[in-house]
């Protein structure tokens, strides 16, 4: 299947998501200096064959433009002709929708999950404890215990991507990245929206947790 097999409505309905989004989450402050990302896969789904709608490398997230957004396949090479380059961490999300099927990514940079990744380095993951809002990534046992798997930041982007698949754990909608940021997927933008502001409130709450409790 190519981008062309892609209806044209469904295109847009990508491209519109991930405006509403891109504008949302700029004005929270979630992208400092033209960080962070967003994709939503558009189109029939094979694991060694799709396509998806991604944020292109280097703008300024606070505004909209007509260069904002480009249409790449699973090996993170545009579908059509343009001049526009992929984010360069369009790698992770080919390798997250690969390993899940799911149907949008939205990654961010924060000063919590940044700070909570490397106080926990050395487990390798970040666990939480009864939060309540662990039940926003559909885990509804009481006081609930998870641990969100924590890869190394390597400047060479290719070489995240063999932690990403050794370490992504299917019940855990989000990875993240040694003081880099959050990974966060859902079937759909909604979900993933859902997910990736579950994981911001509970890195939050570990910071501050840790804080109160460290002497
Ligand atoms: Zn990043």
């Amino acid at each position: 299947m190519t981008i062309q097999d892609v209806r044209l409505e469904e295109k847009q309905q990508a491209l519109a998501e991930l405006r509403d989004i891109k504008s949302l989450f700029a004005a929270r402050g979630w992208f400092p200096g033209t960080s962070g990302n967003l994709s939503i896969r558009v189109g029939e789904f094979e694991a060694d064959n799709f396509q998806f709608a991604i944020t292109a490398s280097g703008k300024d997230k606070s505004i909209s433009t007509p260069e904002d957004f480009l249409f790449v396949d699973q090996s993170g090479q545009a579908c059509e002709k343009t001049s526009l380059k992929p984010s360069a961490e369009t790698l992770i999300h080919s390798e997250i929708y690969r390993l899940t099927g799911c149907g949008a990514i939205f990654h961010i940079h924060s000063v919590f999950n940044s700070i909570v990744s490397e106080l926990f380095w050395s487990r390798k993951s970040i666990p939480v404890d009864g939060v309540e809002l662990i039940k926003a990534f559909n885990i509804w046992e009481e006081e609930a215990h998870i641990e969100i798997p924590i890869v190394s930041n390597f400047a060479h982007i290719p070489s995240i991507v063999p932690e990403i698949t050794e370490r992504l754990d299917p019940r855990i909608p989000g990875i993240m990245l040694r003081k880099h940021g959050i990974y966060a997927w859902g079937a759909n933008a909604f979900e993933a929206k859902r997910h990736l502001e579950a994981f911001e409130f509970i890195f939050e709450y570990v910071y501050r947790w840790e804080l109160l409790n460290r002497r």
